[in-house]
């Protein structure tokens, strides 16, 4: 579905793998590339631009990790932006609220793009994959065949439809179908709303009012993924008046240039959910972000020989690490690295959920008023003292402990306690290195 991006990004990185060192001109040079590729693509251009300068400004900050090339490096940055662009915070994009039977869920979009098809595939796969009972109901009161194609296809995937009543209008068929889900037992009931070929007045009027009676607890826009910019605007008119919780963009399968599924939750803030990838009523595919970030680079290997070598990397420094603990060396940098490292574990409570039988102790914690924000403290002294004094701690005297907590913004008493921990961590670390060396056996003798 991305061929055009992904082949036209592998010429550029073709291009920078292929030298030696990077300069920053190359990184430049390339990325004006990456975004040319991305207009092409139908990306909208803030969200071109903003791409290109998350790359830049990572791939500037970022040391050359070692057996890697710079240009490979960058393919890397590059791969988890797209990750990024595409996910959001949004943890996992298919999956539905369909807790509280009968759960409705209200299908919204414009004519032609795939709403009804897509009804259809999203009550096959919530029936087939998990266990649901599903009610499907036309609301498109405007065109009977639409009533037909949906009853036609719940009878091809084995899921009730709600019986068609002539001149019913569509809050009222939405009543009927709550009354029905609730009366037969459905966990879920679908409401397949009318489309119109442009956006109009009296469409979202129609549509809010079914939404206003029904209270979905999922509202997909489902849009046609080839209609690129089109489809992008068609969600931000969507979101503003009925309030979407997700996106389902169709004809994926096709040789489009799939620049809509990157500008989509950019620019409506709003999860892409599912990508129809065909006709047929099983091609719906949940949107996974790594997945599309991995088919419009195609350069999976790349990307998974940066994160193999930075992890080698990883292992090596805390090797290094470990072994000038044992010769009883801890300075603040090391200090340091040892708080960063356990807010990036997320924090007190990520750590302490990950060590068992840690909960009596968590509670201490949170009685005594310990949490994250201690850590980062004790990040800000140990940054606001100079070099010299992070390496040799002995130096800090009464009067640069006073300029280090200024610097922080903080009380000298904070940096007592910090230093009172750093000497408690060095003493551990010292024993700890001895009995590494065989020192527990020794002791044991004695
Ligand atoms: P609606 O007017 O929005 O309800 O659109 P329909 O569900 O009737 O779909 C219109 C046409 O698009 C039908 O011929 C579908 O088979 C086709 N279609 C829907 N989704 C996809 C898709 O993901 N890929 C392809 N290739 N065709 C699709």
């Amino acid at each position: 579905m991305f061929e055009n991006l992904s082949e036209r990004l592998s010429g550029v990185f073709d291009r920078l793998t292929k030298q030696g060192a990077l300069s920053e001109d190359d990184v430049k040079t390339a990325l004006r590339e990456v975004r040319v590729a991305l207009l092409e693509a139908d990306v909208s251009l803030p969200v071109a631009r903003d791409f290109v300068k998350a790359v830049q400004e990572k791939a500037t900050g970022q040391a050359v990790t070692k057996s890697v090339t710079p240009g490979q490096q960058v393919v890397k940055i590059v791969h988890d932006e797209l990750v990024h662009v595409l996910a959001g915070d949004t943890e996992n994009p298919g999956e539905l609220k369909v807790d509280n039977p009968p759960a409705p869920i209200l299908m919204v979009g414009l004519q032609g793009g795939g709403k009804t098809t897509t009804t259809a595939k999203l009550a096959k796969r919530l029936t087939a994959k998990n266990g649901k009972r599903v009610l499907m109901a036309s609301l498109d009161v405007n065109r009977p065949a639409a009533m037909e194609q949906l009853a036609i296809l719940g009878t091809q995937i084995g899921v009730d439809t709600l019986p068609i009543v002539p001149g019913q209008k569509p809050v009222d068929i939405a009543k009927r179908a709550k009354q029905q889900a609730t009366l037969g037992g459905y966990d879920v009931y679908m409401l397949d709303t009318a489309g119109r070929l442009s956006i109009d007045d009296e469409l979202m009027a129609e549509v809010e009012a079914v939404r206003d009676v029904a209270t979905p607890r999922e509202t997909l826009l489902v849009v046609d993924g080839l209609t690129g910019q089109d489809a992008v605007h068609t969600a931000e008119n969507f979101d503003q008046r009925i309030g979407i919780t997700g996106v389902v963009l169709t004809r994926m399968d096709g040789d489009g240039r799939g620049g809509a599924a990157l500008s989509m939750r950019a620019v409506t803030g709003q999860p892409i959910k599912y990508v129809g990838l065909g006709e047929k009523l099983d091609a719906l595919e949940e949107f996974h972000p790594e997945r599309v970030a991995g088919r419009i680079l195609g350069m999976g290997d790349i990307v998974s020989l940066v994160e193999k070598a930075q992890e080698t990397i990883e292992a090596e420094q805390a090797e290094r690490m470990m072994k000038r603990f044992q010769k009883g060396q801890f300075n603040m940098n090391d200090l340091k690295s040892q708080l960063e490292q356990m807010l990036k574990m997320g924090g007190m409570e990520g750590m302490m959920g990950m060590l068992p039988g840690m909960g009596k102790m968590q509670k201490q914690m949170d009685a005594a008023g310990f949490d994250d924000s201690i850590l980062r403290r004790q990040i800000a002294l140990i940054q606001s003292m100079t070099k010299r004094e992070r390496a040799n701690p002995q130096l800090l005297q009464a009067s640069r402990k006073k300029r280090i907590a200024k610097g922080a913004g903080l009380e000298v008493s904070e940096l007592n306690k910090l230093m009172k921990m750093h000497r408690q961590m060095a003493d551990m670390m010292k024993k700890m290195g001895k009995m590494g060396k065989g020192g527990m056996l020794k002791q044991a003798m004695k």
